[in-house]
């Protein structure tokens, strides 16, 4: 972590050079209609840039071009060691350029210095080179077949890949699909959300200077309802994979219905429950985990632990502990390096968040720590918040605030934990806590959602697999099973004679 100031961020941040355009075929193009948004900056709510806003035409534009490159083979059929190269370089670039990028995240989207730089960037770069090493080691099969042929099962890259992403973690979330597209030889054409359009961009212009071929990598940059639809909806994309919210996953299946049934992928929202039982090994430690597993990057988190599910002997004391280290976390301007937690990313969900907040209280829920906006010129700062006595029927209880609110649910013991556990749409992750390990595999196995942790919140890297059950959505991302998504198994009967 560097020990720069406040000032000394802002310095560099002023001195910073933004990338605004979409970037199709190797080079940054304006929207074919000339027409711009404002990218604004969370902190002081004022315009950081004026963005092209791609639609249609500029999706048209870079997916042929994407297409273009995919049939001419030089990425597509360069051989998986050249290409993983090429996506090592990229990652060496990504961590060199490691301040402006994580600069361009923090004044984009109001994540504190300390994570951009320390956790969003670095992640982004491992991710990518994780895969650029990984993918000259996977074999193909043979099938076992009578001697009398061969049948080969040989993996093919789609073609065109349109990835669609959230604005709460921009690089990240973009790598984790970047990685596996662009390694097993397809052709990507990103959208990254209104919200957020800036990293992204750069990274984009890095990929060229790592030998990616142009074309391979296109960026247009737009809204969910003209650019994202575009891509949902075109004709010659092979597959569409997608972070975001349920309700707009459920419009890419309808998409892909519409048009050429491209396959689809989604990583859809959570309403985590952390299950914290009455023999958990360190109940200091949980509660400094389910602190930070709600308060996280503003509680902007998809499998954030928004639901902290307590068994009833040790609730009041759990809940004390908690407050305790949510008191502690320093809310305020995130280019300053002490800052924890920075303003949520706009104003639409600063009132999003705050509506929920009313909700709760209106239910019926005992507001224990914050439940207020917290002043910060024009910015849109919220403060940690904790619910009490909420019941699982409750709005705040079952609905994705995506914000900084904890909702505290009290149960019985552990059948009746898992039963609330469950009692969500979502399934993106939980959290178990206890010293049994009868209790934990049962707890695992019951509990309905892509991963589960155990003695621990949000823990895991880049081998092990991330995705929901239920609706939050199917296909993982991260570890090898993320190549899956983005190639096709060709069979070739070859007849022996
Ligand atoms: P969102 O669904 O509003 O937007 C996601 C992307 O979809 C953006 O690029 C947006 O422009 C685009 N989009 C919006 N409307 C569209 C439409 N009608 N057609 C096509 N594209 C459209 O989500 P968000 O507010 O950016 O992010 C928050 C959500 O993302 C939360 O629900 C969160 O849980 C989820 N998320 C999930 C994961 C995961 O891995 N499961 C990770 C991060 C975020």
């Amino acid at each position: 972590m560097s020990l720069d100031t406040t000032e000394t961020w802002a310095d560099k941040a002023n001195a910073l050079s933004l990338r605004t355009q979409a970037f199709i075929d190797g080079k940054f193009v304006d929207a074919a209609s000339g027409k711009t948004f404002a990218s604004i900056n969370p902190a002081t709510g004022k315009s950081l840039a004026d963005v092209a806003a791609g639609d249609t035409e500029d999706v048209d534009r870079a997916v042929r071009a994407a297409r273009k490159v995919f049939e001419s083979g030089v990425w597509s059929r360069m051989s998986p060691a050249q290409r993983g190269r090429r996506l090592v370089k990229l990652a060496e670039l990504i961590d060199q350029h490691r301040e402006e990028l994580a600069l361009l995240e923090t004044l984009d989207v109001g994540k504190p210095i300390r994570d951009s730089l320390g956790v969003d960037v670095p992640l982004t770069a491992t991710c990518i080179r994780w895969y650029g090493e990984a993918i000259d080691k996977i074999y193909d099969e043979i099938a076992p077949t009578a001697r009398s042929a061969v049948s080969l099962m040989r993996r093919e890259p789609l073609g065109v890949v349109a990835a669609v992403v959230p604005w709460n973690f921009p690089l990240l979330m973009a790598a984790w699909k970047i990685g596996p597209v662009l390694a097993a030889g397809n052709s990507l054409v990103l959208k990254p959300a209104e919200q957020s359009p800036l990293s992204i961009l750069r990274v984009a212009e890095l990929a060229i200077e790592a030998g990616i071929p142009e074309g391979v990598f296109n960026v247009v940059t737009g809204f969910g309802e003209t650019a994202g639809r575009a891509l949902g909806v075109h004709m010659d994309v092979d597959a569409v994979t997608f972070t975001g919210s349920t309700e707009v996953g459920k419009y890419f299946m309808t998409y892909s219905g519409q048009s050429n049934l491209k396959r689809v992928s989604l990583e859809c929202g959570g309403k985590s429950p952390n299950i914290v039982l009455a023999d958990a090994p360190d109940l200091d430690a949980a509660a400094t985990a389910a602190a930070w597993g709600i308060f996280y990057n503003q509680g902007e988190v998809c499998n954030a632990g928004s639901r902290l599910i307590v068994e009833e002997p040790i609730r009041e004391e759990f809940v004390e502990k908690v407050i305790k280290v949510a008191k502690t976390i320093k809310v305020g301007d995130p280019l300053d390096p002490k800052t924890e937690m920075g303003p949520v990313v706009d104003e639409s969900q600063m009132k999003r968040v705050m509506a929920y907040i009313a909700k709760g209280s209106e239910e019926g829920a005992a507001l224990k720590l914050g439940g207020d906006s917290v002043a910060g010129e024009n910015g849109y700062f919220i403060s940690p918040t904790v619910f009490e006595d909420v019941r699982r029927d409750m709005t705040i209880a079952q609905e994705e605030i995506f914000g900084p609110v904890l909702s505290v649910i009290s149960a019985k013991n552990v059948d009746e934990a898992i039963a609330i556990g469950n009692d969500t749409i979502y399934g993106l992750a939980a959290a178990v806590w206890s010293r049994d390990i009868n209790t934990v595999f049962k707890a695992s196995e019951a509990l309905k959602a892509g991963v589960v942790w155990v003695n621990c919140f949000d823990h895991g890297d880049i081998s092990s697999p991330f995705g929901g059950f239920k609706q939050s959505g199917f296909g993982r991302d991260k570890s090898l099973h993320a190549i899956d998504k983005y190639t096709d198994i060709k069979t070739t009967w070859i007849h022996l004679g």
